[in-house]
């Protein structure tokens, strides 16, 4: 049997050995599972995480970390590295494709009420701040593993097995962090339907800031929103998304992006100018309506995408897979058996991330309301809510959530 955590030494492994009890596998190494790695690592466990693409690149540009990500960050020692080179988005707001402002947000009103703000960073620094607080050797790529054993939690002759493409491993505890298409949930609940289409689109592209200066703005149309957010190093982020069927695929996705945006105000044009037109991202995004029954089996825990894959409505999908692998370290001490552990996490976050799944999906099928009457009472009840407080504005559409 080959070994990544445990006994015997594998023609690809950067690491072997770890006390029995210590030993974990990461499977993935996304936000929640480098998160979860350090985490584990900083508690005293003996961690490998194994990633099945040859780098760490992660898809998607760029990622807004909300307040409760970032206070879960620190817990892993890279919340304030992640503050540094990140830029700030609390002050913009919420506006028409005529350019109306339907509501306004603050920096300044974001920082009182919640100690920090939304910030905007590139998906890689991210991986790298958290890929850093790892030992050289903690992570393999080329690495796809699966789990053939979930293992008894508190039986320490059976611990989890996971087979990679040089053999199978052993681990005391195994992190499931393989993200939407996660084959681990699939094997521990074969019976749960998984995700499914919410029935919307995205489109991501990164391009130079244009000359004209802008504030981060997220706008709403009928069946179809934009957003464009300024990074710190002179690019700007921006993402689209439209209520389409399922499947969908555009020859040339950023001629699709402007022939459907193309008319909409400063600096939507511009953005889709500067656009390179094999530099646009689309995905269909799918969700699990349906929670899971907890979030672990056997010595194994699932976070993340895994767990409870959600809209980006909120962009809350990375910040709770961030909290997931703190609040999962926080369980687990390292030597003893995980069971205690794993069922405090599940019941943590099962109601937490359940509750953010659902406000995510609530908030989706808002801002992509299509019928004209509809829109506008939205529009103006938005512009109300931001009168009464700009605080409720940022609660519910910047996904701005507390979190202890
Ligand atoms: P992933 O990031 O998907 O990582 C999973 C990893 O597991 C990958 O590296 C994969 O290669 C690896 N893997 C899979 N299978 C295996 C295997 N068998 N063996 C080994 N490795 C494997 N969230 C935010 O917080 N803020 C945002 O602004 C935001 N914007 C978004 C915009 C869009 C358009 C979308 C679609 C999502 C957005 N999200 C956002 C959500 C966020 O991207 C995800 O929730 C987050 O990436 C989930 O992290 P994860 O670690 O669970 O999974």
């Amino acid at each position: 049997m080959e070994n990544g955590t445990g006994t015997t030494p594998a023609r690809d492994q950067g690491t072997s050995g770890g006390e029995p009890g210590r030993r974990a596998l990461v499977i993935g190494a996304g936000i929640g599972g480098l998160t979860a790695a350090a985490g584990l690592a900083d508690r005293g466990w003996h961690v490998t995480v194994l990633e099945r693409s040859a780098t760490l690149e992660p898809v998607g540009a760029a990622i807004s970390l909300a307040p409760n990500g970032q206070r879960a960050l620190d817990r892993v020692g890279v919340g304030d590295a992640v503050r540094d080179l990140a830029a700030w988005q609390g002050t913009g707001g919420l506006r028409a494709p005529d350019g109306r402002w339907l509501a306004r947000t603050s920096s300044e009103e974001a920082g009182e009420r919640y100690g920090d703000n939304l910030v905007l960073l590139h998906r890689a620094t991210l991986i790298d701040l958290l890929r850093a607080r790892l030992p050289e050797d903690a992570v393999r790529v080329d690495a796809a593993a699966e789990v053939v054993d979930p293992g008894a939690a508190d039986d320490p002759r059976r611990p989890a097995r996971v087979r990679t493409g040089t053999g199978e491993l052993t681990a005391d505890l195994v992190v499931a962090a393989d993200g939407i298409g996660s084959a681990t949930r699939r094997r521990l609940f074969p019976g749960h339907p998984g995700p499914q289409y919410a029935g919307f689109t995205t489109w991501r592209i990164m391009v130079p800031a244009p000359a004209e200066p802008f504030a981060p703005h997220e706008t709403w149309g009928r069946g179809a929103l934009w957003g464009s957010q300024p990074l710190h190093d002179g690019t700007v982020y921006a993402y689209a998304a439209a209520a389409v069927p399922e499947g969908g695929h555009a020859e040339d996705e950023r001629a699709e992006l402007l022939r459907r945006f193309g008319d909409w105000h400063h600096p939507v044009p511009a953005l889709l100018a500067a656009a390179a037109p094999d530099g646009v991202l689309r995905h269909d995004v799918r969700h699990m309506r349906q929670p899971l029954p907890a979030y672990h089996r056997g010595r194994v825990a699932l976070l993340g995408d895994a767990a409870h894959a959600m809209t980006p409505s909120l962009g809350q999908g990375g910040n709770q897979a961030i909290e997931d692998g703190v609040v999962l370290a926080h369980h687990l001490a390292p030597g003893t058996p995980p069971g205690p552990g794993l069922a405090a996490y599940s019941a943590d976050r099962l109601p937490r991330t359940s509750a953010v799944v659902a406000r995510a999906a609530k908030a989706g099928a808002l801002t992509l309301l299509r019928p004209a009457l509809a829109v506008r009472a939205r529009d103006a009840l938005v512009a109300t809510a931001s009168r009464l407080g700009p605080d409720l504005v940022l609660r519910s559409f910047a996904g701005i959530t507390d979190w202890r």
